[in-house]
């Protein structure tokens, strides 16, 4: 069965939530583009995030400047899948919060 992924859903704000898949991001911003709710932010990734990589990833990252995807507003996710449609890199899925 397929998630939510089209722009009719009309979840709860938050009953859905993105998940960035830091193994592809390379923080292009076509996420922070399309969403309609301002949940993305693209800022240079955390230590700690960078460090969970393996080496080619790690590589990846720093040759596209460390820059991803953040989502301090996820709780506003509207799961209308946008951004999941829009990633060049197929970063994102949607999820319900852990
Ligand atoms: S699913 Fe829609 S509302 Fe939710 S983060 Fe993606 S673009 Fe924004």
């Amino acid at each position: 069965m397929n998630g939510p992924s089209t722009a009719t859903c009309k979840q709860e704000p938050g009953a859905i939530v993105p998940v960035v898949d830091f193994q592809r991001c390379e923080g292009k911003g076509d996420c922070l583009r399309v969403c309609p709710e301002n949940v993305f932010e693209i800022r240079r990734i955390d230590d700690a995030d960078f460090q969970s990589l393996g080496f080619m990833h790690k590589a990846k990252l720093y040759f596209h400047g460390m820059q991803v995807a953040y989502t301090p507003n996820a709780d506003a996710c509207r799961a209308c899948g946008l951004c999941v449609k829009a990633c060049p890199e197929h970063a994102i899925t949607l999820a319900r919060p852990q």
